[in-house]
């Protein structure tokens, strides 16, 4: 039976979406694997009772493994998962994308002399075993991988895995003893804080407003969240303006920022470099507005406004309140 274990990371008692999705897209491949999809949660106390975790189980974990210790840090989530996947012998270890993601599935990997792939898009069931497959050579290919060995880590691009509730009870929860190994007490966790709210929430937002240099200065981006807030959406950034300091790193999008797939990605003033593009392409609308016809980002985008987004981008905030609102 070839069981599936993914790392659910949590915060101010809300699952991770990523996270979520991991454990959906777990579940959905374990049934044809005819194995279970489980999940380990790492806390402490009252963040991490029963009935929460339970909760996993509308999304398909069976089984919900509890590791006692902090939360947000790679080397005890490390520690735990090779305890689990040790004495209860999964298959394969499913990560929804993220900083800690890629650091926890590159640590276990590398304890486990597993085999690893990051940034998978899609995962597939072939002759009993998974195959996960990623976008190379900047997205124009996609290279299949499979795992020889007792293990495989599989983590996800963000947003490659969609959570669904499904009908179904809640799973079990079942108490990790574990040991630290003696450089996971090397790190301390002192502070934590998630960017929350639809104006920092980059890779949730459903709808993203993203600035370049063509806003000509950093007060050009108060228009862009007017625009993002008339949605419900949020607002990032190209690194060029980064890089100027007209909007924090946490918003950059690309290839050294983040990547997201919203349902809608709006780019303002912004050229479309292919280290942009690698971070956005993924989103399922892209419209671009930019003064120059010739822009690469009309390249790929599905609707493209060629004029001046100061006088644009108001109009527009306008027409959505109005829909909105009407
Ligand atoms: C190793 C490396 C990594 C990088 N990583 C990233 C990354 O992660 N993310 C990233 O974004 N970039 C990254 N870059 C930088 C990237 O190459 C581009 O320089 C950057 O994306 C350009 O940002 P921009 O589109 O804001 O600016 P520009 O390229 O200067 O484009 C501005 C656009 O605004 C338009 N414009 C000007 N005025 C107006 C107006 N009034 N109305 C409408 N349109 C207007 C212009 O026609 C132009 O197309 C990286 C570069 C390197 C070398």
């Amino acid at each position: 039976m070839s069981n599936i274990l993914v790392y659910v990371l949590h915060y101010e008692g809300e699952f991770n979406k990523n996270s979520l999705g991991a454990v959906s897209e777990a579940a959905k491949l374990a049934s044809e694997l005819a194995g279970e999809a489980h999940a380990i949660v790492v806390g402490e106390g009252s963040d991490v009772t029963d009935d929460f975790l339970a909760g996993l189980g509308k999304y398909g974990a069976t089984k919900v493994y509890r590791a006692k210790g902090p939360d947000g840090l790679a080397q005890p989530v490390i520690d735990a998962m090779a305890k689990v996947i040790d004495s209860d012998g999964h298959k394969y270890a499913l990560f929804g994308g993220g900083l800690l993601g890629f650091e926890i599935g590159a640590g276990l990997a590398a304890r486990k002399r597993a085999g690893v792939t990051m940034e998978v898009t899609e995962v597939k069931v072939d002759n009993g075993e998974l195959v996960a497959a990623r976008p190379i050579l900047q997205d124009s290919k996609i290279s299949e991988s499979r795992y020889k060995g007792d293990l495989g880590v599989i983590i996800g691009r963000l947003n490659a895995f969609e959570a669904s509730e499904r009908d179904g009870g809640g799973a079990t929860v079942e108490d990790v003893e574990f040991e630290l190994s003696p450089w996971s007490t090397k790190a301390t966790m002192v502070q934590r804080g998630e960017q929350r709210g639809a104006d920092v929430n980059i890779e949730d937002a459903e709808v993203l407003i993203a600035g370049g240099r063509g806003l000509g200065k950093p007060e050009g981006f108060e228009q862009l969240e007017e625009l993002a807030s008339a949605f419900g959406g949020a607002v990032a950034a190209t690194r060029a303006v980064v890089d100027a300091g007209w909007f924090p790193y946490a918003g950059q999008i690309g290839q050294t920022g983040k990547t997201v797939a919203p349902k809608l990605y709006l780019a303002a003033g912004i050229s479309g470099a292919i280290q942009h593009k690698v971070g956005m392409q993924s989103s399922e609308n892209i419209v671009a507005i930019n003064k120059d016809s010739n822009a690469p980002i009309f390249e790929f985008s599905d609707l493209g406004v060629v004029g001046d987004l100061n006088k644009i981008v108001p109009k527009l905030t306008e027409a959505v309140k109005a829909k909105k609102g009407g």
